[in-house]
């Protein structure tokens, strides 16, 4: 059983099928990476998961729950917004675009959920967060805002605070596409870091030479279907 089940998802915007009977799942402790051109609805697939994007046919549960549904006999009744967050704290995710709260240091990025959710007290969120900040390699940029920051930089505090709920699963929607050249490699090797650790991820990705390294399996999408799917070596050709 797949801690991610997508199983037979479509969704239009106007006439356009963006998602054709999409199933995917992803297996706990597993490094899923999704590919595909720009425009095949590697996205939208991901932003259903944490329910960012509803669907209009099919189903998406994370262990075992609907993120913005609750079954009650045989029908689903949507949850309330404040239940939909509640349970979306089970799925960290990474955005192209760091999506840092610019007004708040790295370390208040990192502790802004636990403290709001009343996770942990102020003093337990700080020692944790810097826990966090330490295993993406920035403890001593604690006190730094975004601004102050380089992309790299950034990207780092946003997996820190994709972290601080201990999430079940993670996703990454092209973590790196926003980066110089330069800076991929220390996102690329924090996340590689999460797999090794056994942390389950789901990354969108146009890196496909980390993908062959990191995935256990590759999906890939074009116009809105899974056109393949497998272990690395069979997927993506060699170089
Ligand atoms: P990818 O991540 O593979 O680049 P997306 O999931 O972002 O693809 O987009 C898939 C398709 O859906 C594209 O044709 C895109 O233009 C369209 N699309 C995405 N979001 C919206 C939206 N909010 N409204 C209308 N069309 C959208
Ligand atoms: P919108 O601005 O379209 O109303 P949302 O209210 O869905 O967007 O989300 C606002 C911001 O909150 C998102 O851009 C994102 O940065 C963050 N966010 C939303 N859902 C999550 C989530 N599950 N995990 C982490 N951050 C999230």
């Amino acid at each position: 059983v797949g801690l991610v089940e997508i199983a037979d998802v479509s969704k239009s915007y106007g006439g356009t099928r963006v998602l054709r009977d999409v199933s995917l799942t992803v297996a706990p402790g597993e490094v899923l990476a999704l590919i595909g051109p720009s425009g095949s609805g590697k996205s939208t697939l991901l932003r259903t998961i944490n329910h960012l994007e509803t669907v209009d046919s099919g189903s998406v549960t994370v262990d075992g729950q609907y993120i913005g549904y609750e079954r009650r006999g045989d029908r689903l009744h949507e949850l309330p917004e404040k239940d939909v967050l509640e349970r979306r704290t089970q799925i960290g995710i990474v955005f192209q675009n760091f999506n840092l709260f610019p007004h708040l240091t790295a370390i208040g990025n990192v502790v802004a959920a636990p403290i709001a959710l009343r996770r942990a007290s102020k003093t337990e969120a700080r020692a944790q967060g810097l826990a966090l900040l330490d295993r993406v390699g920035l403890a001593d940029k604690a006190d730094h805002y975004p601004r102050q920051l380089s992309g790299g930089q950034q990207q780092r505090v946003a997996i820190a605070r994709a972290l601080a709920l201990a999430p079940k699963v993670l996703l990454f929607d092209e973590p790196t596409s926003a980066l110089d050249p330069e800076l991929v490699g220390e996102v690329l090797d924090v996340i590689r870091g999460l797999a090794r650790d056994g942390t389950t991820l789901l990354i969108v990705t146009h890196e496909i030479g980390f993908a062959r390294e990191v995935a256990d399996r590759v999906a890939f999408l074009e116009h809105g279907e899974i056109l393949e799917e497998g272990p690395p070596a069979q997927v993506l050709l060699n170089p």
